[in-house]
């Protein structure tokens, strides 16, 4: 995904600016010019990213800053914060709830990925335990209620539809009707999407929604549409009350930075992402953690879960305790080693603060994965004494010399990898909030 680039870039220009000695009015310009250039390159629309500046300019008002203010950080955090404005308005969003039927309506335009999104969403909820089903009003496009009904299948999720019936309205009626009386609690509403922007589009997604009374509507975005973006997307919010976005085709090659605009002109938040064709490739989107990845600052939330997710069951409760409390040891150093084996490590590194995914190097996860059993093979040859011990001073000399031997290493290298464990440490220790660039072992990286 390109976005990744645009944070690559973003952290470079503030990066830049904090190397200079004095922030001043130019080392400012300097550093915001360079991330205008650099959303205007990934599709952002002009006016939102002017917009952006001047906001960033307003809150950090260099001549009011007192002296003594780390006007460093404050610029950052403006950075960051406006960022996350133009990924999520801060709208809430209507959620489904089990307790009561929801309606919920996907427009967009044809090929956008919306009939895909829709079984995404419904197969997303049916796991959370829903009783989702699936209504296909797209009369316009041949074959989407084939369409419909195969993904539909594939998820065993009960779908509606006709191949006969050319009045959309009267279908998105019937099919909502019907899964109220079979108590489905998220009933799901495709509507047709044409190739551009059209009255008759517009007339007919207007019908449905006055006909259906859906509690969200979505608007369903393809991440290639680039600067098309913004109108695209206002004009939509201007039929239906568009109440969230999904952006999809993220796994593709497109800049991305149209998603952005699409926020801007529907007011609603992105709430998911489409990042390939099958059904689970769906996440859920949360602006913060994002902008925190994409900026290298870290998501230690999401590190926790993905941690979650590849470490053993019997331990997680234990890492999870001894994370959040700043416990370190060897041990779990070398149990979270035995986990991520097999994990891509670029998406672990783009969750600690300081490090962005742009950053590490291409083909260097060999090299890491090749550490990792090295340093593993080391610990082998330490007692348990030692690797329960988050001191790193019981290690004297005679201990080194011993576990070197033990491992078949030298002491040299007994001593980087303690080294490295002393850095782990210090980054699950101090945890949230801080540029931790220089203390992340650059071996690994
Ligand atoms: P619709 O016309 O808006 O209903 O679009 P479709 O759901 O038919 O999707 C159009 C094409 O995009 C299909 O080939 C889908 O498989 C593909 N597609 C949809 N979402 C994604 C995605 O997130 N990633 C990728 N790579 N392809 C997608």
């Amino acid at each position: 995904m390109v976005l990744a680039e645009l944070g690559g870039r973003i952290t470079c220009a503030i990066r830049k600016m904090n190397n200079v000695t004095i922030i001043d009015e130019k080392s400012l310009n300097e550093c915001l010019n360079e991330i205008t250039r650099a959303l205007l390159q990934s599709d952002v629309s002009f006016p939102l990213v002017k917009n952006m500046q001047t906001n960033i300019k307003n809150i950090v008002n260099l001549q009011d800053l007192a002296v003594g203010h780390n006007k460093r950080k404050i610029i950052e955090q403006a950075i960051f914060s406006e960022l996350c404005k133009m990924l999520d308005p801060g709208k809430p969003v209507f959620n489904p709830k089990k307790t009561k039927p929801s309606v919920v309506m996907f427009v967009g335009l044809q090929g956008s990925g919306k009939t895909t999104t829709c079984t995404k969403y419904a197969y997303h909820h049916q796991k959370k335990g829903f009783k989702p089903a699936l209504v296909c009003a797209d009369t316009f496009r041949a074959g989407a209620f084939d369409q419909l009904k195969q993904n539909a299948t594939k998820a065993k999720i009960p779908f509606y539809g006709s191949y006969t019936e050319s009045d959309p309205v009267k279908i998105a009626v019937e099919g909502v009707d019907r899964f109220k009386k079979e108590n489905c609690d998220l009933i799901i509403v495709d509507t047709s999407g044409r190739h551009k922007q059209e009255a008759s589009l517009f007339e007919e997604m207007r019908q449905v929604a006055e006909a259906t009374k859906p509690d969200l509507v979505i608007f369903v975005m393809d991440s290639s549409i680039g600067q098309a973006a913004f109108d695209q997307a206002q004009a939509f919010k201007q039929s239906v009350s568009v109440g969230a976005v999904i952006i999809t085709k993220m796994d593709g090659h497109a800049k991305g930075g149209g998603a952005l605009s699409a926020v801007a002109a529907t007011k609603s938040p992105i709430i998911f992402i489409g990042t390939g064709e099958h059904m689970d490739e769906f996440e859920v989107f949360e602006a913060k953690p994002f902008v925190s990845r994409l900026l290298g600052m870290g998501d230690l939330s999401g590190l926790v879960d993905k941690l979650q997710a590849v470490v053993p069951k019997e331990q997680q409760t234990t890492l999870v305790e001894n994370l959040s409390q700043g416990n370190f040891t060897l041990r779990i150093m070398y149990d979270q080693f035995q986990s991520l084996m097999n994990f891509p490590l670029k998406e672990l590194y783009s969750m600690l603060p300081g490090i962005s995914a742009e950053l590490m190097p291409k083909g260097h996860e060999e090299e890491s994965r090749a550490k990792m059993k090295r340093y593993m093979t080391i610990m082998d040859s330490m007692t348990n004494e030692e690797l329960d011990s988050s001191n790193p001073k019981v290690f004297s000399e005679t201990r080194m010399m011993r576990i070197a031997r033990g491992s078949g290493r030298i002491v040299s290298e007994v001593m980087e990898m303690l080294n490295e464990y002393k850095k782990l440490a210090t980054t699950f220790g101090k945890g949230k909030g801080q540029n931790m660039s220089k203390i992340l072992p650059p071996q690994l990286l």
